[in-house]
Protein backbone atom coordinates (compact mmCIF):
# COMPACT_ATOMS: atom_id res chain seq x y z
CA UNK A 1 0.00 0.00 0.00
CA UNK A 2 1.92 3.31 -0.81
CA UNK A 3 2.30 5.85 1.82
CA UNK A 4 -0.49 9.28 1.28
CA UNK A 5 1.36 11.89 -0.55
CA UNK A 6 3.17 14.45 1.17
CA UNK A 7 0.13 16.92 0.08
CA UNK A 8 -2.46 15.40 1.53
CA UNK A 9 -1.95 17.28 5.36
CA UNK A 10 -5.33 18.02 6.63
CA UNK A 11 -6.24 21.05 5.36
CA UNK A 12 -6.51 22.75 8.55
CA UNK A 13 -2.55 22.67 8.18
CA UNK A 14 -2.60 25.05 5.58
CA UNK A 15 -5.54 27.70 7.46
CA UNK A 16 -4.33 30.77 9.00
CA UNK A 17 -5.41 31.39 12.42
CA UNK A 18 -9.23 32.01 12.88
CA UNK A 19 -9.57 34.29 15.68
CA UNK A 20 -13.41 34.92 16.28
CA UNK A 21 -13.86 39.29 15.61
CA UNK A 22 -13.15 40.79 19.27
CA UNK A 23 -12.77 43.88 20.71
CA UNK A 24 -9.81 43.45 23.48
CA UNK A 25 -10.67 46.68 24.78
CA UNK A 26 -13.91 46.41 25.63
CA UNK A 27 -13.48 42.26 25.71
CA UNK A 28 -16.22 41.79 24.06
CA UNK A 29 -18.06 41.39 20.12
CA UNK A 30 -20.94 42.99 21.15
CA UNK A 31 -20.72 46.69 19.61
CA UNK A 32 -18.92 45.63 16.42
CA UNK A 33 -19.12 46.88 12.90
CA UNK A 34 -17.51 45.47 10.32
CA UNK A 35 -16.15 47.87 7.93
CA UNK A 36 -14.84 45.98 4.86
CA UNK A 37 -14.07 42.79 3.64
CA UNK A 38 -11.12 41.72 0.91
CA UNK A 39 -10.18 38.75 -0.25
CA UNK A 40 -7.47 37.45 1.24
CA UNK A 41 -4.01 37.08 -0.27
CA UNK A 42 -2.44 34.15 -0.70
CA UNK A 43 -5.89 32.82 -1.55
CA UNK A 44 -6.75 30.94 1.68
CA UNK A 45 -10.10 28.91 1.60
CA UNK A 46 -12.86 30.68 3.31
CA UNK A 47 -10.66 33.06 4.70
CA UNK A 48 -11.05 36.81 4.61
CA UNK A 49 -8.96 39.75 6.00
CA UNK A 50 -12.08 41.87 7.24
CA UNK A 51 -11.47 45.43 8.96
CA UNK A 52 -13.91 46.29 12.08
CA UNK A 53 -14.22 48.92 14.67
CA UNK A 54 -15.58 48.86 18.26
CA UNK A 55 -18.65 51.64 18.25
CA UNK A 56 -18.06 51.71 22.00
CA UNK A 57 -14.57 52.50 22.13
CA UNK A 58 -13.91 53.36 18.37
CA UNK A 59 -11.17 50.88 18.57
CA UNK A 60 -10.92 49.31 15.00
CA UNK A 61 -8.78 46.02 14.23
CA UNK A 62 -7.82 44.85 10.96
CA UNK A 63 -7.41 40.72 10.64
CA UNK A 64 -7.75 37.13 9.37
CA UNK A 65 -10.94 35.31 9.60
CA UNK A 66 -12.79 32.61 8.07
CA UNK A 67 -16.36 33.86 6.74
CA UNK A 68 -18.04 32.08 9.00
CA UNK A 69 -16.35 34.64 11.73
CA UNK A 70 -17.50 37.43 10.02
CA UNK A 71 -21.05 36.14 9.88
CA UNK A 72 -21.09 35.28 12.85
CA UNK A 73 -21.14 39.55 14.31
CA UNK A 74 -22.76 40.33 10.53
CA UNK A 75 -25.85 38.30 11.33
CA UNK A 76 -26.85 39.54 14.87
CA UNK A 77 -30.22 40.95 15.80
CA UNK A 78 -30.54 44.02 16.36
CA UNK A 79 -27.46 45.12 14.79
CA UNK A 80 -28.41 46.93 11.78
CA UNK A 81 -24.87 46.77 9.01
CA UNK A 82 -25.27 47.40 5.90
CA UNK A 83 -24.74 46.13 2.21
CA UNK A 84 -20.88 44.98 2.29
CA UNK A 85 -19.27 45.23 -0.98
CA UNK A 86 -16.90 42.41 -1.29
CA UNK A 87 -14.26 41.63 -4.28
CA UNK A 88 -17.19 42.35 -6.67
CA UNK A 89 -19.67 40.93 -4.46
CA UNK A 90 -22.42 42.67 -2.30
CA UNK A 91 -23.19 40.71 0.94
CA UNK A 92 -26.25 41.12 3.17
CA UNK A 93 -26.33 38.63 6.26
CA UNK A 94 -23.39 37.78 5.78
CA UNK A 95 -23.64 35.89 2.80
CA UNK A 96 -23.07 36.97 -1.20
CA UNK A 97 -26.16 37.93 -2.73
CA UNK A 98 -27.61 36.56 -5.63
CA UNK A 99 -28.39 37.56 -8.79
CA UNK A 100 -32.20 36.84 -9.30
CA UNK A 101 -33.15 39.01 -12.54
CA UNK A 102 -31.71 41.02 -15.07
CA UNK A 103 -33.74 44.24 -16.11
CA UNK A 104 -33.41 46.69 -18.71
CA UNK A 105 -34.73 49.92 -17.23
CA UNK A 106 -35.94 52.35 -19.61
CA UNK A 107 -35.50 56.05 -18.18
CA UNK A 108 -37.22 58.66 -19.45
CA UNK A 109 -36.46 62.44 -18.17
CA UNK A 110 -37.85 65.23 -19.67
CA UNK A 111 -35.57 68.46 -21.19
CA UNK A 112 -35.54 71.43 -22.02
CA UNK A 113 -32.49 73.28 -23.96
CA UNK A 114 -33.70 76.78 -24.13
CA UNK A 115 -36.56 79.10 -22.68
CA UNK A 116 -39.37 78.16 -24.77
CA UNK A 117 -38.29 75.40 -26.57
CA UNK A 118 -40.26 72.57 -26.82
CA UNK A 119 -40.01 70.01 -23.93
CA UNK A 120 -39.19 66.64 -25.07
CA UNK A 121 -38.52 63.41 -23.51
CA UNK A 122 -34.92 61.61 -23.50
CA UNK A 123 -34.96 58.48 -22.81
CA UNK A 124 -32.15 56.65 -21.37
CA UNK A 125 -31.90 52.62 -21.15
CA UNK A 126 -29.95 50.69 -18.86
CA UNK A 127 -28.80 47.62 -17.55
CA UNK A 128 -29.58 46.29 -13.94
CA UNK A 129 -29.21 43.35 -11.76
CA UNK A 130 -31.27 42.56 -9.41
CA UNK A 131 -29.32 40.96 -6.49
CA UNK A 132 -31.51 39.50 -3.56
CA UNK A 133 -30.74 37.69 -0.09
CA UNK A 134 -31.98 34.82 1.26
CA UNK A 135 -33.58 36.88 3.91
CA UNK A 136 -35.31 38.90 1.31
CA UNK A 137 -33.49 42.12 1.48
CA UNK A 138 -33.53 42.80 -2.65
CA UNK A 139 -31.17 45.20 -4.23
CA UNK A 140 -30.86 46.84 -8.12
CA UNK A 141 -27.29 48.07 -9.46
CA UNK A 142 -26.30 49.06 -12.13
CA UNK A 143 -24.80 46.45 -14.64
ZN1 LIG B 1 -14.39 48.32 22.27
ZN1 LIG C 1 -30.09 39.49 4.11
Amino acid sequence: MPAQPASRVPDEAHQPPDEPLWCKRCNTDRNLLVNSIQSHYPPAPNMVDVAYECSDCRYSYTQIASVQKVAAVLNRPGVTQGVLQFGGQYLHCGEPMKTKSCELRRIQAPLVLKPKAQLRMYEVLINTRILGCHCGFRMEIPD
